[in-house]
């Protein structure tokens, strides 16, 4: 068997010991002569998954009491459009801040349900830098205001919780919740997909601040109601009982290095391995402002564009894979998430230097 350093943006590499455990517990989960595939959602197995994934990413962001977490479905995208649904009501005004793709793509989506304003933006910059808080606009009768905490696509990535006042922080953390301590106090609502640090696409996690359920809109769909779904333990419709068995298994994993200190640690090193080496060379750019770059993606853009297809290729042939850009931005994109070992970034950086020295 033979595995690959999975560069991929999501869904993303996983934690091997992760995948050998569910591999073996794949026909026969701890005796009870069942995958947990099959289980009931409330059959007694299923139920202490359901628990013990959920205890544990409360242990591991520190998660205060008056918060709820809610296991749902439909990805962040579909959160885009659930966050407004269930928050702007209060009301009627939501404040978002673009700092790329998917922080705009939120932006359009919540436009359908009430008074949306752009806050501030890193238009400028061709979102290459954060805006400064400074720069913010913050309309202080705005219900929340909305933030991507990492832009996967443009690689920048928050260093700085926002100070927004009264007003409920929202954050789109899908691809960077659990690679750092985070104080969640300071936010209403953080919400991410799973399938780029936490386990398999399907799983969407809402972390809410209990006081700001029961402002949903009346057109919000009941699975889709916060207040719903936190009174029925996430439970209100089937869940995604195997992504969070894998997620359970993550976070297990992650306790085990030592949770989200020693977590943040080993991503710093990987992304400053990466960020190094591109600031040394002029064959390869990453045109990101320093304060301002993503641990979790890393974008960068070959000295000419012909090179693309033959650097992908020489990688693939080392056993390095998903290296290629969004397709909105080209050039290439080196996700090093959690489990994103150092080997891969310095196999990477290896290969990267070993490609210039071909084609400088
Ligand atoms: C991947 C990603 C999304 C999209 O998630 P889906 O699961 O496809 O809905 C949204 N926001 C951010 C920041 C992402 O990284």
């Amino acid at each position: 068997m033979t595995r690959v350093f999975n560069f991929s943006p999501g869904p993303a590499t996983l934690p091997e010991p992760v995948l050998r455990q569910a591999a073996e517990e794949m026909l026969d989960w701890h005796g009870s002569g069942m995958s947990v595939m099959e289980m009931s959602h409330r059959g007694k197995e299923f139920m202490s998954i359901h628990a013990e994934t959920e205890d544990l990413l409360k242990e591991l962001m520190g998660i205060p009491a008056n918060y709820k977490v809610l296991f749902m479905q439909g990805g962040a995208i579909g959160e885009n459009a659930i966050v407004p649904m269930n928050l702007i009501g209060a009301t009627g005004k939501a404040d978002y801040v673009l700092t790329g793709d998917w922080s705009k793509k939120s932006y359009k989506e919540a436009k359908t349900y009430g008074q949306v304003n752009v806050a501030a933006t890193g238009e400028a910059s061709k979102f290459t830098a954060l805006p400064k808080q400074q720069e913010w606009k913050l309309d202080p009768g705005a219900a929340y205001v909305h933030i991507c905490s990492n832009e996967t696509i443009g690689g920048v990535q928050f260093h700085w919780t926002p100070d927004t006042g009264r007003v409920p922080l929202v954050a789109d953390m899908s691809s960077d919740i659990l690679s750092r301590p985070i104080d969640v106090a300071k936010y209403g609502l953080i919400y991410a997909g799973a399938q780029k640090n936490i386990g398999p696409s399907g799983l969407t996690i809402v972390i809410v601040r209990e006081d700001l359920l029961g402002h949903a809109l009346p057109v919000t769909p009941s699975a889709f109601n916060y207040k719903v779904q936190a009174e029925a333990d996430s439970m209100y419709n089937t869940p995604p009982t195997y992504a969070i068995y894998i997620a359970g298994l993550v976070l297990k994993h992650v306790k085990k290095l030592g949770g989200m200190k020693a977590v943040a640690q080993h991503n710093e090193e990987k992304a400053a391995i990466l960020y190094d080496f591109l600031d040394a060379t002029a064959f390869y750019r990453n045109p990101i402002a320093k304060e301002d770059r993503s641990r979790m993606n890393v974008p960068f853009w070959l000295k000419d564009d012909a090179l693309n297809d033959a650097f992908l290729k020489g990688a693939q042939e080392r056993g390095m894979i998903q290296l290629k850009g969004h397709r909105s931005v080209g050039g290439m994109r080196a996700s090093i998430y959690n489990a994103m070992p150092i080997e891969g970034v310095k196999a990477l950086v290896q290969y990267m230097k070993e490609f210039e020295r071909q084609h400088g």
